[in-house]
């Protein structure tokens, strides 16, 4: 009998005798998901993950042999498993680093780079620590309490993020690697994607995908492998894998970020519709690859004149944002004022 009628047959025979059934096997289903819908057992379930993983990788033509990985690693299940699988899978044809950045979260951060550094010495993967209190002079616990006094300022994440990928590409181009490795999976890119037409922001819009951040002067190509896998599956895989991540509070100051609104609404839209997150991220590929190449396009990008890194300005996005906290006076409170946040509310993970 072929593969796909025994599989059909084994369904067919389970599907009067109890839990649903795997696929591939028929044997007991450790995950349905609705978009296809498909029913995998643990195994057929990795199989499947794997499996699209490195088609990823091979479709959007993410790397070449040989050539340098640096995995920007929190800790968390997205980065975590994106090391464990560039390691599995690609550790003989490309050499593979990590760079874990303490944004300085205390009770949040410092944990996180705990189990990121645990994950690189299991698979035997050398690493660096860099942190913003270093780099910058300043943690997040210092700052974003000055931010949230001042709301004109910008939202908490814009900071953090802006100053997280000013270190990612600076560490990335000192340790010389060809490709930066982030954790992004499917739902942050489909939230991206609307939240980009919502901003009317076009620029952003069309840099963004699987290869994000064109290979211009100073900049590190970003990749993403995980760019159409749904985040549940990334935890589920975690699980099945024994793949151990920082998963327990979440960024106390994650709940202040716009994205979290669009987290919820295409969460809401899954649910009712399965596939909506795939077909957002398959629109924005397809509109795309259509969209006349402006001319004049070319970025024209010079040295940062306080760090160095990339910028069509004066000062790159994270100097600039620090700038700005100083011009309002915000560090000066900082040296004598009180660590005092508002009250705590649910907060969610985000990437900006
Ligand atoms: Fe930074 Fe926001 Fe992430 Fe916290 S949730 S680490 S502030 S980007």
């Amino acid at each position: 009998m072929a593969k796909a009628s025994k599989a059909s047959a084994l369904r067919g025979k389970k599907a009067f005798a109890g839990p649903p059934a795997c696929d591939k096997c028929g044997e007991k289903a450790a995950i349905t998901l609705a978009y296809g819908p498909h029913r995998f057992c643990e195994k057929h379930f990795s199989s499947f993950f794997e499996a699209r993983f490195r088609k990823t990788i091979r479709k959007y033509k993410l790397f070449r042999p040989r050539e340098k990985l640096l995995v920007a690693l929190s800790g968390g299940k997205d980065s975590v498993v994106t090391l464990h699988l560039l390691h599995k899978f690609y550790s003989k044809s490309n050499p593979i680093e990590a760079l874990i950045i303490n944004e300085g979260v205390g009770g949040y951060r410092d944990l996180a780079v705990g189990a990121a550094a645990k994950n690189c010495e299991k698979l035997g993967v050398d690493y660096r620590i860099v942190s913003f209190e270093e780099e910058f002079g300043i943690t997040n616990d210092e700052l974003m309490p000055l931010i949230l006094k001042n709301p004109g300022l910008g939202g908490t994440c814009a900071f953090c993020g802006a100053m997280r990928r000013s270190l990612m590409n600076r560490y990335a181009k000192e340790m010389k690697a060809k490709r930066l490795v982030t954790g992004h999976n499917l739902d942050d890119e489909a939230q991206s994607v609307v939240m980009n037409v919502f901003n009317n922001d076009y620029d952003k819009f069309v840099r963004a995908g699987a290869g994000a951040g064109e290979a211009a002067w100073g900049f590190v190509k970003r990749i993403k492998p995980l760019y159409e896998t749904p985040e549940k599956e990334v935890l589920a895989y975690a699980s099945f894998n024994g793949i151990r991540h920082y998963s327990e509070e979440c960024c106390p100051y994650s709940w202040t970020a716009k994205r979290n609104e669009f987290r919820e609404m295409l969460d809401d839209f899954e649910k009712r519709f399965p596939g909506t997150k795939y077909s957002i991220v398959r629109f924005f590929e397809s509109a795309k690859s259509k969209l006349p190449k402006k001319k004049g396009e070319k970025r024209d990008l010079a040295a940062c004149g306080r760090c160095g890194e990339p910028t069509e300005r004066e000062l790159c996005g994270a100097c600039l944002q620090i700038e700005k906290v100083l011009n309002k006076g915000a560090l000066k409170e900082r040296r004598g004022g009180k660590r005092k946040f508002g009250a705590k509310k649910p907060c969610r993970p985000t990437r900006e």
